[in-house]
């Protein structure tokens, strides 16, 4: 019975997706329509899922890190999980930097004479890991800072680990209470999760009825260009470590993801998919107890579609103003483009303004950035889907090898 449930809530983000490319075609003539009166409902579910995410994020961080009971158990799992996102982030940037020399030549040469890009001033690489640190009890939630969540729930983990010696009646009811509160949040999140069909049209069809397939124009080759390093890095990528690791077969495993692949598509956030793809991971066969400490943290810090979107810009700017980028400038690239992969939030648009730092490191012009600023959105929504498609391979992977100990 659940089955069907949740097998047709996927058909129905499917349908609602087919829906808002027909209807946002048919309504370019009225986009200021679409953005008036259909976007605020897409909001309205934005917000929803916002509400929900912090409380989802801190207590399954917390129940995925008492339920281990062992510090030891949580530095490991936690340091495959970095492992992997850091290989797979660099495995991304390579695809990307490749693929952009390819198609290099069919790129338009776009005049840079009057550009004007004012960029937000990039945090150092010191000031992102400071910046993990909360200096504040409630602030990390009130500004839904999500590393800082994910520390505090690591930190009030521990802590209930360690109490089991001393206090073990206490440990066993704030265990219980944790998983209960959990529950409950989880709860909440499925009933927002059923109003994702809707959701996902109100927030697709305003896109396409304000861009069209005009402004795809002159940057079609480049978004191609990312499009197909996204659909190389899923099949090669995700498709070998989920076969070779987790032992789940690609097909099995992208079919499982869809719902949450569409969601990531239409709504551009790795953050608000959170809820959805914990959904998917779980019935891919995931522990709950890897998944709640993995999901989080990939969708704070795992973005392979953005660091190939981050590769494939830098050479397109470059090129349009006729430089060539040497060996070790690409190599600076891999190594930059994968650090701000950590450092770009789960949201709509983050990537961009990190591709600010990328293009600082090997000495491009960061108005470059002006050339592509445009079409930002199309290239989000399909680096999005990878970004967390990305996040729950590992989590299956992972997951894996923690059974097979
Ligand atoms: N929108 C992306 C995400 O949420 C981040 C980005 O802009 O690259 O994963």
């Amino acid at each position: 019975m659940e089955k069907k449930n949740k097998l047709s809530l996927a058909g129905q983000i499917f349908v609602a997706l087919i829906l808002a490319v027909i209807v946002g075609l048919l309504m370019q003539n009225n986009a200021d329509f679409a953005n008036d009166y259909i976007k605020p409902f897409g909001t309205i579910f934005l917000n929803l899922i916002k509400f929900i995410v912090c409380p989802i994020v801190l207590f399954s961080i917390m129940a995925g890190v008492v339920s281990m009971k062992d510090i030891k158990k949580v530095g490991a799992i936690g340091g495959m999980t970095v492992a992997y996102y850091l290989v797979t982030t660099a495995f991304a940037i390579t695809i990307g930097l490749v693929f952009g020399n390819i198609f290099k030549g069919g790129f338009p040469a776009l005049s840079t004479t009057d550009l004007s890009y004012e960029a937000a001033e990039p945090t150092s690489f010191m000031d992102t890991i400071v910046n993990i640190f909360p200096s504040n009890f409630v602030k990390p939630l009130l500004d839904a800072n999500m590393l800082q969540i994910i520390v505090m729930a690591l930190l009030l983990g521990f802590a209930v680990i360690l109490i089991a010696d001393v206090a073990p009646d206490a440990n066993e009811r704030i265990i219980n209470d944790i998983n209960d509160l959990s529950n409950v949040f989880m709860r909440v999140m499925e009933m927002i999760l059923k109003l994702s069909p809707i959701g996902v049209f109100c927030l697709l069809c305003p896109v396409i009825a304000k861009n069209g397939p005009m402004i795809l124009g002159s940057l079609a080759m480049v978004l191609l260009t990312a499009y197909i390093c996204y659909i190389v890095h899923a099949v090669v990528v995700y498709s070998l470590t989920v076969k070779l690791i987790a032992n789940i077969s690609p097909i099995h495993f992208f079919k499982k993801m869809a719902p949450a692949m569409m969601f990531a598509f239409s709504s551009a956030s790795s953050v608000g998919t959170l809820p959805l793809n914990m959904e998917c991971v779980t019935n891919l066969g995931a522990s709950k107890e890897v998944s709640s400490f993995v999901l989080p943290l990939g969708a704070t810090i795992n973005m392979d579609g953005t660091a190939i979107y981050q590769g494939v810009c830098a050479i397109f700017i470059a090129a349009c103003y006729g430089i060539d980028l040497s060996m070790s400038q690409m190599l600076t690239i891999v190594l930059t483009a994968t650090l701000a992969s950590i450092g770009t939030a789960g949201v709509p648009g983050a990537g961009m303004v990190m591709l600010a730092m990328v293009l600082q490191s090997v000495g491009l012009p960061v108005e470059g950035i002006a050339l592509v600023a445009g079409v930002d959105r199309i290239f989000d929504m399909g680096r999005t889907v990878l970004n967390i498609t990305g996040d729950a391979s590992c989590a299956v992977c992972i997951s894996k090898i923690h059974e097979m100990k």
